[in-house]
């Protein structure tokens, strides 16, 4: 697929989470591992979704139930990992009655026979873009220039 990944890495689809997304390739970070599962959200791909999150914290249930309209995703830090675990901290953007939402998250890691799982994450509070930060629409626009509310 050439269109560009919903990950925001700048490259295409099938270059980028897809080779994640069908096994053919295995995260080798944990931020790459984060892209790719918000990429899963994205695209829809529950399977994806549950064979990379930790087995000791993975929910029952389905787990994504409805469609959410996802804008993009701003990874904020990614510090080195300790060992065998890793926090990336990260903002997902996207659209809930007709406004402009996010997902603050500090997600936490452990990798596992050499692969990264997530297992959980601390919600944190929304953060405020500054006004030449990129939109959270995922226009590309300066953020003085499209959505205020972000
Ligand atoms: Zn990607
Ligand atoms: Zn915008």
């Amino acid at each position: 697929m050439d269109a560009a990944c919903p990950c925001g890495s700048g490259g295409n689809y099938g270059d980028c989470c897809q080779r994640y997304h069908t096994h053919q390739a295995t995260a080798s970070t944990a931020e790459q591992l984060m892209r790719s599962r918000y990429c899963a959200f994205v695209v829809g791909d529950n399977r994806y979704l549950r064979d990379s999150w930790h087995p000791d914290f993975r929910p029952q249930d389905p787990l994504i139930s409805d469609d959410t309209p996802w804008l993009g995703l701003r990874i904020l830090a990614a510090p080195a990992p300790q060992a065998d675990a890793a926090t990336v901290e990260f903002v997902a953007f996207y659209r809930q009655q007709g406004r402009v939402a996010q997902l603050h998250e500090r997600s936490r890691f452990i990798r596992m026979d050499g692969r990264w799982y997530y297992t959980e994450g601390d919600q944190l509070p929304a953060i405020k873009l500054a006004r030449n930060d990129r939109c959270c629409c995922g226009s590309g626009r300066k953020q003085k220039h499209c959505h205020a509310e972000c």
